[in-house]
C-alpha cells in the first residue's frame, strides 16, 4: 500500500481513539451547524454536483435541501445508543453500544452528496470516523465536504477524502484499521467489495442497484400517476437505483394509460443541465450513454418493441424511449441506467406481482390504485425494501432504506442506521 494511504489511515485512527467516546449531543451540535451550512451554501455545492455529473442544477439544489435536512433530523433524533440495562438475574446486566473505529464508505456519483452523507452522518453520530472513496468523477464533491466538516468544527480527520484507485481499496480493506466498509454502487461493484470485505472479515453494507417496478391498476388516478410515471423513470436522467424502471400497467387502462404517460414522458426533453428550468440533463460520462445504448440494442434485438425510440442527442444526451418488453427478455435482468423504460400488460393483480418480482433486484416499488387493501397486498407481497403507495418512492430520513436480493443489504437513513457500524457489548455480573 502506498505510503500516503496508509500514513492517512493511521491519522485517522488516531483521530477515531481521540475523538470516539465525545458525547452524542456534541456531535448532534456540529450535525446541526453542517445542516445550516448546507442550506447557506446550497448553490455553491449544486453547482459543483452539476459541473461534476450534469444532473439539472434544480435537482442539484433538492439534493443538497435534502442532506441538510438528513443532517437536522439526525442533529435532533433520540440517542438510541445510550447503555441498556436488561433484566437477566445478574447484578449487572448492560448493553453498550460502541463504534467500530475508521470505516470506508465508497460512494457513487449519481447523488454525490446526498450518497456520501447519508452513510457518513449516523457512522459519524455513533462515533466512528469516515475515510471516503468517492466516484472518480466525483473528487471535488469529496474535497468539498471534507472541508465542510472541519468548516462547521469537526475535528479534522472524522471525515477524510482519499482519491484511490479500485485496488488501492482492496488494499484499504485488508488494512486492519478499516474496521467496516459500506458501498453505494453498481451490482458488479458489490459484489467486488462483499468479497473484498469477507475475505478480510469485515462488516460490509452494500446498497446496490435496482429495477424497480411502477405498477398501475385500473382503478388509479391515471393523471397522477402518469405523471409520476414520467418523473420517476426520468428524474436525474434516469440514473437513480430507485427509479420506477420497470412500468406494469393492468390490461383494462393500459391503451389509455400509456397515451397519458407518453405525452407526459415527451415533456423531458435534454437541455442544459445549469439552466434553472431544465428537467432532463445529460448522461454523467459517455461511457455510460454508450452502455445504455447497448442495453436498448440488445432489448431490441432480444425481442422488445418500440413505443418510443431512445434517440440519442450527441455523445451523452438522449430523447428518452420506452420499450414494450417481452418474457425471458435478458435485459430484464439487468439495470437499465439512463432515460429508457420498460413496459409490461399485466392481466390482473397477481399477474403484475409475478413480473414485478420477476427481477434478481430489490429497492423501493410502487403501486397505484385507489383500493387501500389492493394496496397493502402489494405492499406486503412485493419483495423489496420499500414500497409506496400512490406516490414515487423518495428515501426519508425517517424511515430505514435498504435493498433486497442482488439489491444489496444493510440499512441506511433512520435511526436504525445509527446502529450500523456499532458493536453491541453486553456485560455481565455481580
Ligand atoms: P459503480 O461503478 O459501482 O461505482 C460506485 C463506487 O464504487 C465508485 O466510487 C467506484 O469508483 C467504486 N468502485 C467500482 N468498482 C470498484 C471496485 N472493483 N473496487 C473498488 N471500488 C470500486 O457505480 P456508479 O456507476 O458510480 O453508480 C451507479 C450505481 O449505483 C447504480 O447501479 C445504482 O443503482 C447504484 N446506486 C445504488 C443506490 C442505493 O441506495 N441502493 C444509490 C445510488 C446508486 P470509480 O468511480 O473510481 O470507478
Amino acid at each position: 500500500m502506498k505510503k500516503s494511504i496508509e500514513t492517512q489511515l493511521l491519522e485517522s485512527d488516531k483521530t477515531f481513539k481521540k475523538w470516539k467516546n465525545v458525547p452524542f449531543a456534541e456531535w448532534q451540535e456540529l450535525l446541526s451547524k453542517l445542516s445550516k451550512t448546507l442550506l447557506e451554501k446550497k448553490e455553491v455545492f449544486a453547482e459543483i454536483i452539476t459541473k461534476e455529473m450534469n444532473k439539472p442544477i434544480a435537482q442539484s439544489v433538492s439534493e443538497i435541501e435534502k442532506c441538510a435536512g438528513m443532517c437536522d433530523f439526525y442533529a435532533k433524533a433520540a440517542n438510541v445508543l445510550k447503555p441498556e440495562q436488561v433484566e437477566t438475574g445478574h447484578e449487572i446486566s448492560e448493553i453498550h453500544r460502541e463504534p467500530m473505529g475508521v470505516i470506508l464508505g465508497i460512494m457513487p456519483w449519481n447523488f454525490p452528496f446526498w450518497q456520501a452523507l447519508r452513510f457518513a452522518v449516523p457512522a459519524i453520530l455513533a462515533g466512528n470516523v469516515i475515510v471516503l472513496k468517492h466516484a472518480s468523477i466525483c473528487y471535488k464533491s469529496g474535497d468539498t465536504m471534507e472541508k465542510l466538516f472541519v468548516e462547521v468544527g469537526f475535528p479534522k480527520g472524522i471525515f477524510t477524502h482519499l482519491k484511490v484507485s479500485h485496488d488501492e481499496v482492496e488494499e484499504m480493506i485488508a488494512n486492519p484499521v478499516i474496521k467496516g466498509v459500506s458501498l453505494t454502487g453498481s451490482e458488479g461493484a458489490g459484489r467486488k467489495i462483499a468479497e473484498t470485505a469477507g475475505r478480510n472479515l469485515k462488516k460490509c453494507v452494500l446498497e446496490l442497484g435496482g429495477s424497480d417496478a411502477f405498477i398501475v391498476l385500473e382503478d388509479a388516478e391515471l393523471d397522477t400517476a402518469a405523471k409520476d410515471a414520467a418523473q420517476a423513470r426520468l428524474q436525474n436522467c434516469g440514473q437513480t437505483c430507485v427509479a420506477g424502471k420497470r412500468f406494469i400497467i393492468h390490461s383494462k387502462i393500459y391503451k389509455e394509460f400509456l397515451e397519458k404517460f407518453i405525452a407526459e414522458y415527451k415533456k423531458f426533453q435534454p437541455e442544459n443541465p445549469l439552466d434553472k428550468e431544465t428537467k432532463l440533463g445529460l448522461m454523467a460520462r459517455e461511457d455510460l450513454a454508450s452502455d445504455l445504448e447497448k442495453q436498448y440494442k440488445k432489448a431490441l434485438k432480444s425481442g422488445a418493441e418500440i413505443l418510443l425510440p431512445l434517440t440519442a442527442v450527441g455523445n451523452m444526451a438522449f430523447e428518452p424511449g420506452l420499450i414494450e418488453m417481452n418474457e425471458g427478455n435478458p435485459v430484464l435482468q439487468e439495470e437499465l441506467f439512463g432515460p429508457l423504460g420498460m413496459v409490461f400488460k399485466a392481466k390482473d393483480d397477481d399477474d403484475a406481482l409475478k413480473i414485478a418480482n420477476d427481477t434478481m433486484f430489490g429497492l423501493a416499488n410502487a403501486v397505484y390504485t385507489k383500493d387501500r387493501k389492493r394496496a397493502m397486498y402489494f405492499a406486503e407481497n412485493l419483495e423489496s425494501g420499500s414500497v409506496a403507495i400512490n406516490q414515487i418512492f423518495r428515501s426519508d430520513w425517517r424511515m430505514p432504506f435498504g435493498g433486497r436480493k442482488n439489491s444489496g443489504y444493510g440499512t441506511e437513513l433512520s435511526l436504525y442506521a445509527l446502529d450500523e457500524f456499532t458493536i453491541k457489548k453486553s456485560i455481565i455480573g455481580e
